[in-house]
This record gives structure tokens, sequence and C-alpha cells, in this order.
């Protein structure tokens, strides 16, 4: 399915920090072939056969681990979901000794979210197959950026250029880490909208300008982003109250008004409708991509999975 002339020349997928430009385009680029398949009847390949994925999720997911599934079987590879609490390490087996069990099975790819932030990472440096980071903490989580990347593309045609606001709870947030990298290399400008308590310290030096009123910081833009609160990583309160959230920070229509006429609408999943975004602002068939964007997401994994696997049977590091 690839063309000849691309290779993705690593080994592993733990994150968007560090990859070239022609390398996020390449993979998006692969990724379009797969939307246009996915959307035919014909849409099972070979690229994976006889291959194995595993699912390995220590925390919830419900877009992520099943795109990984469907990409997976969609290109003919048996793939297995470790259910983490019914597992050995509910059982006090460490990452470590988990990954090694696997990677004893002689398994081709681990798909791999975890709580704490380098433990992907950790547990690549341990096994032979290739590893994609599903999540980790709130560090990174590259497929994501990527399917908004694609689906970004799709849309305008081009990621350079474009404004993007970034919104909500970035402090805690993988999701927007992985774009701010992602944007900032692929010529995007990024601006992060936010309370000064859901920013990480000097967030400027990420490249990006910061706002923390959101009608200063829509003005104008392309894309608006829009992140959950992440109350399981949140350590004592960050924000007053959810109605004072939702009339600072939340997207709606009179808050929309002044970004461009035809700005787009993305969140990663899963929303709090009335939190951070307005229910109808959310499922406005017009402007909202956030149908779209999982859409994309099978697509992603699957260029994801055929790159890396590719890369496999080549001995890249
Ligand atoms: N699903 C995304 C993640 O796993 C975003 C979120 O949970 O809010 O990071």
């Amino acid at each position: 399915m690839t063309s000849p002339s691309f290779t993705f020349p690593h080994r592993h997928l733990l994150g968007i920090e560090g990859l070239a430009p022609h390398e996020i385009s390449g993979l998006l680029d692969l990724s379009d072939v797969y939307v246009e398949k996915n959307r035919s009847a014909d849409r099972k390949s070979v690229a994976l056969r006889g291959m194995t994925v595993i699912n390995l999720f220590f925390e919830n997911s419900t877009r992520t681990r099943t795109s990984f599934e469907l990409a997976g079987k969609r290109l003919g590879a048996d793939v297995i979901n470790m259910q983490v609490a019914a597992s050995s390490v509910a059982k006090g087996e460490t990452l470590i000794d988990t990954a090694m069990t696997l990677n004893a099975m002689h398994i081709d790819v681990l798909v791999v979210r975890h709580a704490d932030s380098g433990a992907v990472k950790l547990l690549s440096e341990k096994v032979n197959c290739a590893v994609i980071n599903g999540g980790d903490g709130s560090h990174e989580h590259p497929t994501q950026a990527l399917l908004d990347a694609l689906t970004i593309r799709r849309r305008k045609g081009h990621l350079d250029g474009l404004t993007v606001a970034i919104c909500g709870d970035v402090l805690h947030s993988r999701v927007a880490r992985s774009n701010i990298y992602l944007l900032n290399t692929m010529g995007a400008r990024v601006r992060l909208v936010a309370p000064r308590t859901l920013l990480p310290a000097q967030a400027e030096r990420m490249g990006v300008e910061v706002f923390h009123d959101m009608v200063a910081g829509l003005r104008d833009v392309d894309i608006v982003m829009m992140l959950r609160l992440q109350n399981e990583r949140m350590r004592g309160n960050v924000i007053p109250s959810i109605r004072e959230y939702f009339h600072f920070f939340g997207l709606d229509y009179a808050k929309l008004r002044v970004a461009k006429p035809d700005a787009l609408i993305m969140h990663p999943g899963p929303m709090n409708r009335g939190v951070e975004i307005d229910s109808d602002v959310a499922d406005d068939v017009e402007r909202s991509l956030i149908r779209e964007q999982v859409e994309m997401g099978v697509a992603v994994r699957m260029a994801c999975l055929e790159l890396l696997t590719q890369n496999l049977s080549r001995g890249n590091s």
C-alpha cells in the first residue's frame, strides 16, 4: 500500500516530538489512502497477515482501543485486547514483567496506554516488537495528533499557515502536547487558551501564544480544538466550579463568533457537554469535525501499523 519512496525510519511511535515534517506528511498521505479504502466495500487488506497486535491498556479507552483493534483487523492481523484489571498486573506483576511476558510470545506490535508519562518509552526499551504509544499520562498521544492533523488537512487542504486554538485543560493533556509538536513542525500557529491553573509552567516556551480569555484567544482562528477537563489527573481544586468554567472557557456560539467565519471545531473525546463545550456547537454538522476525527482515527492507525511493521522486517531501530 505504501509508495516505494516513503519509508518511516523509526522502530516505535512513542511521540510526535522529534518526527520530521516529511515523516508526518508521509504518515498522513498513507492515512488518506486508508480513508478511501475504509469508505469502499473492499476494506480488508493483507499488509499485516500473520502478525499479532496486542492492545495493552492500563487506562480506560473507547476510541483509541477500538480503532486500533479495527485497524489491525482490517489489515489482516490477529488483535488481542488485554484487560489489565483482569490480568497479572492486578496480581502485582510489574509493567516490565508484563511486557517481557508478551514479548516472549513473539508479537509484532504492542499498543500501550499507561497513566504514567514515560512508561511506554521504558517498555519499548525492553521488547523486540514495535511499540505504539496509545497515550502516556499527560505526555503524548501521537496517533491522536496525527488523526487531528489528517482531519484538518483534508478540510483545509494544508496545515501550514493555519491558526489553531487549543483550549481548556492543557496542563493534563497529552493530546495538547502532541498537537503542539505536530502543528509547530508543520508550520501552523498554535494558541493555548486556558485559565492559569490549567496551563503548564512557562507554556510560551513550547512555541505557542498564550491567552487566558476565550474571546481574545479565538479571534480569527481557523480551528478551535477543545479539551476535556481531566479530573483523573488533577490534584486539588483547579477550577472554582463547573458553572463558572463553562461561563469563561466553555465553547458556545457567542465565543465562537470572533473566530473566522469558516472556523472548524474539534474535540478528541470523550466530551463533557456543558462543561468545556456546548452541545449545540458540538453537534453542529457544518462546523464540528468531532465525528470525522473518529473516522480518521482508524485510517491513521492503519497507516501507523503498516509503516511500523514494514520496519520490523527491515530491522530499523
Ligand atoms: N481521549 C484522549 C486521551 O486519552 C483525551 C481525553 O481523555 O480527554 O488523552
